[in-house]
């Protein structure tokens, strides 16, 4: 089966299946760096970009390292993969909280 393919309406060029992409209402897919970097150039602090770029690459990765334990049953092999998913949420806790910081909260309080 072949992979899906679209242009990014951004920079013109191939997004193809299981990049980062976004879906833009009304114009189509596009790269999620080329979105990242059409934020920052709308105002975004390049920081506040970056932050939210790391965050879902951890995300993601806290994702995988579920379905990865779960696949691998019961064991020492799931207990370590889920022992590595612990710490990879305390480093996307620790951007988190980096990123709450610098845009003074995200209005909750
Ligand atoms: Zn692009």
């Amino acid at each position: 089966m072949a992979l899906g393919k679209w242009k990014c309406v951004l920079c013109g060029d191939d997004v193809i299946e299981g990049q980062r992409f976004f879906y833009i209402p009304g114009r189509g897919y596009a790269h999620a760096e080329c979105v990242y970097e059409r934020l920052a150039d709308k105002g975004y602090s390049r920081e506040i970009v970056a932050l939210m770029d790391a965050n879902e690459v951890l995300a993601y990765a806290i994702v995988r390292l579920k379905e990865a334990a779960r696949i691998a049953g019961k064991g020492s092999v799931a207990d370590e993969i889920t022992s590595v998913r612990k710490e990879v949420e305390g480093l996307a806790a620790r951007l988190e909280k980096v990123l709450v910081d610098l845009v003074g909260g995200l209005g909750e309080d």
